[in-house]
């Protein structure tokens, strides 16, 4: 249960573990209630992207089309943002005045907010965790009387599933080769685009080109990632694994790899 001791002024602009508390409640019928859903910039993970298309019920081509802006980061990897309305206030196009109209599917910075993170590669090694709480100054929220922990907010807002989706993608984007060495083949940056955040388009891809000509998938597998698109995504990260940074997590066939040897003349 939530505690009553609030932290202090100091503590809320510390760093937290999972064990320390905050101060936070987010309710209807606050002032501020729907402030925060304008003029932000949301960056979207491939695993919000997937239940947002889900809870519309619509394809990744056409979530991304209508709802998503992207660019190029700074390793020269795709990034997606959410695209907010032409208004003046830059609204998000899924907010009303009775709330987000996909809560239960909201992306995972909207679920972690008030929190921020503050880990580095190095306390990650550590397996340890730091948030921040973030100094917004119209949320009301953060003066309630409600205290609760960092591993309590985790757990309330559902946040678990997303880090766990987040773990086999932030692998590879903060891989050390990556990190090295920026991609600048348009063609590798369209290939992650696609595996990353269009995966109706990856599962056309790989039902409908010579992909399975040229990869040994079990038939299990090849079942499961026709079915489930979380199966699919992590079948997309096998890939960009393979395609990407070398690793052997996908089999070439045998007459391919002949094939190529011969074309390469190795032996
Ligand atoms: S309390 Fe904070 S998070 Fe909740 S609606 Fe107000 S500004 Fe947004
Ligand atoms: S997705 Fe929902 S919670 Fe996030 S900014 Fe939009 S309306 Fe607000």
């Amino acid at each position: 249960m939530p505690k009553k001791n609030k932290p202090t002024e100091k503590q809320r602009l510390t760093v937290l573990t999972l064990e320390n508390d905050f101060r936070f409640e987010c309710h209807k019928g606050l002032n501020c209630f729907t402030r925060c859903c304008c003029n932000i910039t949301i960056f979207l993970t491939p695993y919000d992207i997937l239940r947002m298309k889900n809870a519309l019920n619509i394809s990744s081509g056409e979530f991304l089309a209508n709802y998503t802006v992207s660019m190029i980061g700074d390793a020269g990897l795709p990034v997606v943002m959410l695209k907010m309305k032409d208004d003046d206030r830059k609204t998000c196009p899924f907010v009303t005045r009775q709330g987000c109209t996909i809560y239960p599917d909201r992306p995972w910075s909207c679920r972690i907010y008030p929190l921020q993170p503050e880990s580095t590669k190095i306390t990650e090694k550590a397996g340890k965790k730091y948030y921040s709480v973030m100094n917004v100054p119209f949320c009301l929220g953060l003066e309630a009387d409600r205290v609760l922990t960092v591993a309590e907010w985790i757990e309330e807002q559902g946040i678990n599933v997303y880090q766990e989706m987040e773990a086999p993608f932030k692998k590879i984007t903060t891989n050390e080769f990556l990190s090295q060495n920026k991609i600048t083949n348009k063609k590798i940056q369209e290939m992650f685009y696609m595996a990353c955040f269009d995966l109706d388009r990856f599962r056309r891809f790989v039902m409908e080109s010579t992909f399975l000509e040229r990869f040994e998938v079990e038939p299990e597998v090849l079942k499961k990632i026709k079915e489930n698109v979380v199966e699919l995504y992590h079948f997309a990260l096998r890939w960009l694994e393979y395609g990407l940074l070398g690793q052997h997590v996908l089999k070439v066939k045998p007459d391919v790899m002949a094939a190529k040897k011969q074309e390469l003349k190795i032996k």
